[in-house]
């Protein structure tokens, strides 16, 4: 029987991770994929305290990880099918192995949203990604869709300006989301289209992308714009499935907790991306981390 497990080992688990084995818990995460989560997809991070001129995504997760591990941090790589509660703990099954703990981390972040239309699926690695940081390389000199007008989509049509020719950013409004000094730098970037009041209806190719059919709001019409890659930023959905039948969670999915990271299951507590809250940052991510870590000691302490 473990104290401790975390699921999940980007930011807010490898904190968790962090925390835990400093305070002796002898702290086990299981990770499906390489620990980072989603900052491994991002090139660069201008907003995490402590690197001024910014630090490379991987650079940073491969920091806490490897900080995590000195303080006993086991992780295993093994992805999580289900979670019951039983008499006083917990019983993890993963594709490979079962796991026994009085408490449970929930840290299993939040992955990109689909758009759901014709083309999307099938041409998926085939001209659809979701991560300039992965696929932008294969893109140089071509044209490329950004669909989204968040933080994300903003970040990364920048990033992309580096090999495309030409970057069309799709807005289903005419005013971006995104905090105003990326809007800035996008507005100057010569390589930057943005096409507003606009939605994909459809991606266009056989075994490569090749187009998108896009419909103007505003003037009620279809047009073709030839292109060869489609990045998706549209935001993301938790990875909460799993505990979706034990645990409050709001509309969208995500899981509620207290200000002690507490889920409505005692000894289950939760952090990072995939709990219900205002600002999804690399920062507040850390900070729920660090609060989930030491709500489970008081709880496997008996506070
Ligand atoms: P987001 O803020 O939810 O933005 C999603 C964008 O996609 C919005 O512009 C939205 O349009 C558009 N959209 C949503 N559904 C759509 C659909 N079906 N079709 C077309 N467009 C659609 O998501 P995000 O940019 O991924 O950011 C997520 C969180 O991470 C945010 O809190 C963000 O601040 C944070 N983040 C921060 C940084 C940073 O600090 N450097 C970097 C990346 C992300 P509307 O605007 O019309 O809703």
């Amino acid at each position: 029987m473990h104290n401790l497990i975390i699921i999940g080992g980007g930011p807010a688990g490898l904190t968790a991770g962090l925390y835990a084995g400093r305070a002796m818990l002898g702290p086990i995460l299981l990770e499906r994929l390489s620990p980072g989560g989603q900052v491994l997809t991002t090139n660069w991070v201008e907003n995490y305290p402590g690197f001024p001129g910014g630090i490379g995504g991987f650079d940073l997760m491969d920091r806490m990880r490897s900080q995590a591990e000195e303080f006993g941090l086991k992780i295993v790589s093994t992805e999580v099918k289900t979670i019951v509660r039983e008499s006083g703990h917990f019983s993890i099954q993963t594709d490979s192995q079962e796991f026994k703990a009085r408490a449970v981390i929930l840290a299993m972040g939040a992955s990109p949203k689909k758009l759901n239309i014709p083309g999307e699926e099938p041409l998926t690695g085939r001209g659809v990604s979701y991560c300039a940081t992965c696929d932008g390389f294969f893109y140089r000199d071509q044209e490329v869709a950004v669909i989204g007008g968040g933080d994300t989509a903003i970040e990364e049509a920048l990033f992309l300006t580096r090999f495309c020719s030409k970057v069309h950013v799709i807005h289903r409004r005419d005013k971006l989301r995104a905090i105003k000094v990326l809007q800035e730098r996008a507005f100057k970037e010569e390589k930057i289209n943005f096409i507003w009041n606009t939605v994909p209806l459809e991606i266009l190719g056989k075994d490569q992308v090749q187009g998108i059919i896009l419909k103007d709001l505003r003037e009620e019409r279809e047009f073709e714009l030839k292109i060869q890659g489609v990045f998706v930023f549209i935001g993301y959905a938790p990875n909460s499935a799993i505990v979706k039948d034990m645990l409050k969670l709001d509309e969208q999915g995500f899981i509620i907790t207290d200000e002690e990271m507490r889920t409505s299951q005692e000894g289950m507590f939760a952090a990072g991306d995939v709990r219900a809250k205002s600002l999804r940052q690399i920062s507040t991510a850390v900070g729920d981390g660090a609060i989930a870590a030491n709500s489970a000691l008081r709880y496997l302490e008996g506070y």
